[in-house]
């Protein structure tokens, strides 16, 4: 398999990258030729993500942005791509709450223009299987993942049901906003034109090379520096979350075992109120960095002015991909928060090129 992963120096796509390169053949039978990463390296991409395969000749990152039409054209071609798995996005809701553009040009404009240059890649190139409906393991049509999350389902009551395929959507902030336009275009390519086109609605995700302004990586930070821990509102906001390598394996096999024209939430079940999850943070330091917490829980919280709109509450039943397609997280929260710890210990030089701006210093070169 050619894979074009889009913002594969991001969170979820590096830590997809590596696994691509890594277990994904032994765990899930499918083997990986080659990996073309596609990212413009906004604040979010970060190419030391990458570290782990820069000597890999089967990853080629190209340095570029997925509304040029032209670039995009010339690397499925160029490459014999078999696959595309799309994760570049504007991803972080407050940024989208002050500057809401550049969610709707990456996020929709940019999803739209992808669909586009891989409809016409595989209309020109006759690589359409008549057997539509077979996956890529069984044999099928070069596929078109679409990566979004639950967010565009909105927000539950305490009491509600989680979301499953079949909730309306209703998204809420700029940012699932514009995922949920995305979504709905995948969608469109497939009935509109029989695209092979699989979507994944995920919950939040936690893990290694996250970005420091997001919850986990955030809190664990500042507790390790005795900074106080700002929570929004009154921290009873529920979250489902889910160890970014059990992601990773669910869109693999969303891609390799998934039915075009389906759709697969992927969550944990593991719901946790944001305080709860603060707190198990504030544990887990104390614990692998004897020393680092001295004050109390209570102490070290402090409750800051709650995001506009913010959603109460995100819930996954990810009972299709369960049974479809023998999918389950290998990790649970303790497992993973413990993993994600001790990996922000031990990357201080990671964080502090981040803090000190000189990660954007860098740029890997084209290499179409
Ligand atoms: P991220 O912000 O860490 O990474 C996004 C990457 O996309 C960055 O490397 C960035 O440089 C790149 N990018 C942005 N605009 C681009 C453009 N125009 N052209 C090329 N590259 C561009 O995001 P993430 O948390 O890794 O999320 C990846 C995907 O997964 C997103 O689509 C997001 O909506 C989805 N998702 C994330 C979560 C989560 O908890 N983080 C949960 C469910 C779904």
């Amino acid at each position: 398999m050619n894979i074009l992963v889009t913002g594969g120096a991001g969170f979820i796509g590096s830590n997809l990258v590596h696994y691509l390169l890594g277990e994904a053949r032994e765990e899930m039978g499918m083997q990986t030729d080659l990996v073309v990463n596609l990212d413009n390296l906004t604040y979010a991409g970060n190419p030391s993500n990458l570290d782990p395969v820069k000597n890999d000749p089967r990853h080629v990152f190209v340095h570029g942005d997925i509304l040029d039409s032209g670039l995009v054209g010339k690397i499925l071609r160029e490459h014999k791509i078999d696959a595309v798995m799309h994760l570049a996005a504007e991803s972080h809701v407050d940024r989208s709450i002050e500057s809401p553009e550049p969610f709707l040009q990456t996020n929709t404009v940019g999803t739209l223009r992808l669909l586009e240059e891989f409809r016409s890649y595989i209309t020109s190139t006759g690589r359409v299987s008549k057997e539509g409906g077979k996956s890529l393991k069984e044999g099928g049509s070069p596929c078109f993942l679409h990566v979004s999350t639950d967010e565009v389902y909105g927000s539950l009551k305490p009491s509600d049901p989680p979301f499953s395929e079949t909730t309306p959507y209703s998204p809420n902030s700029p940012y699932s906003a514009s995922k949920a336009a995305s979504d709905h275009l995948a969608r469109a390519y497939h009935h509109t034109y029989g695209m092979p086109v699989i979507t994944t609605n995920c919950s939040n995700n936690y893990g290694p090379y996250q970005f420091p302004e997001k919850l986990i990586p955030l809190m664990i930070r500042k507790a390790v520096r005795g900074e106080p821990l700002p929570v929004y509102g009154d921290g009873q906001n529920v979250r489902d979350w889910l160890y970014v390598r059990d992601h990773c394996r669910g869109l693999v096999s969303a891609l390799w075992k998934g039915i075009p024209g389906e759709t697969y939430v992927i969550g944990g079940k593991c719901e946790m109120k944001n305080l709860d999850v603060v707190k198990a943070i504030i544990a887990a330091v104390r614990e692998l960095s004897p020393g680092a917490v001295t004050a109390t829980d209570d102490e070290m919280i402090t409750f800051v002015k709650d995001r506009p709109g913010h959603d109460q509450r995100y819930a996954i039943s990810p009972d299709k991909i369960e049974k479809e397609l023998g999918w389950s997280p290998a990790e649970n929260f303790a497992s993973g928060l413990r993993k994600t710890v001790q990996w922000y210990l031990d990357q201080q030089d990671w964080i502090e090129a981040i803090e000190s701006g000189s990660y954007r210093g860098e740029r890997l070169g084209v290499n179409v």
